[in-house]
């Protein structure tokens, strides 16, 4: 057994290059979980989102904190609250975010493949 423990997270921010807004990010197990998954806590600050993309093995997001929305490419915008938990197939290109006027934090859990960045910034059309 190993245990990661949380009082070892490092919260860093994400940087502009994949998130518009102010995004910070604490790992809880990178690639030595069974099957290889990765897990990470994104806080989103208010308005705060991802680019567009994708997870080559899918997602798993729990929300845990505030009130966000989500969208998958050509659908409708969808909320996200607390206690809600999303499965993001394989390849299916989409963006998380907070509200314009709350945080948003949910824990993402990602196959071996992560992420692709494969998407332009959602606009703030998209965005609603
Ligand atoms: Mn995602």
């Amino acid at each position: 057994m190993k245990v990661h423990r949380g009082a070892d997270h490092v919260a860093t921010p994400a940087g502009e290059e994949h998130f518009t807004g102010r995004v910070w990010i604490s790992a809880n197990f990178e690639a030595d979980a069974p099957g290889g998954m990765n897990s990470h806590d994104v806080r989103f600050e208010p308005g705060a989102r991802t680019h567009w993309h994708s997870h080559p093995d899918g997602q798993t997001l729990i929300v845990i904190e505030g009130r966000g929305r989500t969208q998958v490419e050509r659908g409708e915008l969808t909320t996200l609250r607390a206690g809600d938990a999303l499965f993001v197939p394989s390849g299916e290109r989409h963006w998380h975010g907070a509200d314009p006027d709350a945080f948003m934090t949910h824990v993402s859990v990602t196959g071996e493949g992560g992420t692709a960045w494969d998407g332009p910034p959602v606009t703030d059309v998209e965005y609603g």
